[in-house]
């Protein structure tokens, strides 16, 4: 049998794209042939036995690290060693590639054959800083192959690289969940709730912070408004910047058509996304190009549920739009430019339907997760 020992600072019950990525294809392995080995949530009674009560409910075998963090320390290096050895693997999945990778070396010493390292958003912004672009040197040629989310993050990441170790690089993206976010997935439930039925909706799902373009979204607002006057944009999400964009709002003279749901919970995600007729999220880069986005899975759970979408040019957001076939990308700091393909969508309903069964279709021909899981076995 060939098993595969899975390191991770990233796995649930923490919550959180990385995490959910790693859960997701770890449910999909074979439970009997692999074994985790991550850090604890938290270090409170209440995390730890958060922790505890998920690691019983899994099909496969959690080992957890008493730290919340592990780093690639020589205490943590060998106990992922006699892991390895105890258990039988000969391969070994690092579920982000900085920094535990550079342990690549020595459980390749103690006996593992395959090694694979996850890159995800961050790897790319650290390939523009010089120590960290040696540690994912080293990472490259410590492992067979460093995975990465879409073309922006490979070619940033490859930069770091030594020739050979970028040309082993292989694309593993997280994946989406086809039969949850579906068309007809309890949007016109939502509409009523929220007194929208018959309006058109613009929406938007995700964290509230600068970088996602909320507030390009509201700037662009009287700009649609003009074109189609009952448009609602419907913000669906928490974080920091919520206050500033409600303001934004009011001093936009908009507050009346956006509406605000807050976080919603997990099983009511994908109503929100079906109460849209077009989703938008105008993301922009901030902060020199350290704050980007990785790939923009949310675009894709919008045309997994039938929607046309706008999305921004920031980092590999445009990985996950087929310009012009499922949606738009756009300048992310450009509310004319959002306008304009926002309400070209709300006013041609025949283009939303072709832009909305093209993306449920590449959904179901590219990025469902038991494809990517496949990938990621091939790989180990
Ligand atoms: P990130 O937040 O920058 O990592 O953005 P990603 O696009 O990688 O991941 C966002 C994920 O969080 C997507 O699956 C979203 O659907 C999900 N998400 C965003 N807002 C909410 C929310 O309010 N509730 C829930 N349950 N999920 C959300």
């Amino acid at each position: 049998m060939h098993k595969t020992l899975i390191v991770t600072n990233d796995f649930p019950p923490r919550p959180g794209g990385i995490q959910a990525f790693l859960h997701n294809m770890a449910l999909r392995l074979d439970p009997a042939e692999i074994v985790v080995y991550a850090s604890t949530w938290k270090r409170s009674r209440e995390g730890v036995e958060a922790t505890a009560r998920f690691d019983a409910e899994q099909p496969f075998r959690v080992v957890r690290d008493r730290t919340t963090m592990l780093l690639p320390t020589p205490r943590v290096t060998r106990r992922a060693a006699s892991l390895l050895r105890e258990h039988g693997c000969s391969s070994v999945w690092f579920g982000a590639a900085a920094p535990l990778g550079l342990m690549a070396p020595a459980l390749r010493a103690a006996g593992a054959r395959r090694i694979v390292a996850t890159s995800h958003g961050h790897e790319a912004g650290w390939a523009q800083l010089p120590a960290a672009r040696q540690l994912l040197r080293r990472i490259g040629e410590g492992t067979d192959t460093i995975t990465y989310l879409g073309e922006y993050t490979r070619s940033r990441i490859a930069s770091a690289l030594t020739r050979e170790a970028a040309a082993r690089m292989v694309q593993l993206p997280p994946g989406v969940d086809e039969k949850t976010f579906h068309p007809g997935s309890g949007g016109d439930a939502v509409r009523a709730r929220l007194g929208l039925t018959d309006r058109p909706v613009v929406v938007c799902v995700s964290r509230l912070v600068p970088r996602k373009g909320q507030d390009t979204l509201i700037r662009a607002l009287p700009a649609v408004l003009a074109r189609v006057p009952d448009t609602v944009l419907l913000i669906v999400g928490g974080g920091p910047y919520a206050a500033d964009l409600r303001k934004l709002a009011e001093e936009t003279g908009v507050a009346a058509s956006v509406r605000f749901t807050g976080p919603v919970e997990w099983a009511e995600l994908p109503a929100h996304y079906g109460a849209g007729d077009v989703f938008a999220m105008p993301c922009r880069t901030r902060r020199g190009g350290l704050d980007v986005e990785g790939l923009g899975i949310v675009y894709l759970e919008a045309s997994a549920t039938g929607l046309p979408v706008v999305a921004g040019d920031s980092g590999g957001a445009p990985d996950a739009v087929l310009e012009g076939e499922t949606g738009f990308v756009v300048r992310g700091e450009s509310a004319a430019e959002t306008a304009d393909r926002v309400a070209t969508l709300l006013l041609d309903p025949e283009l939303r339907a072709r832009m909305g069964a093209r993306g449920r279709a590449w959904v179901e021909e590219r990025w469902r997760w038991d494809l990517l899981a496949e990938r990621l076995k091939d790989l180990l």
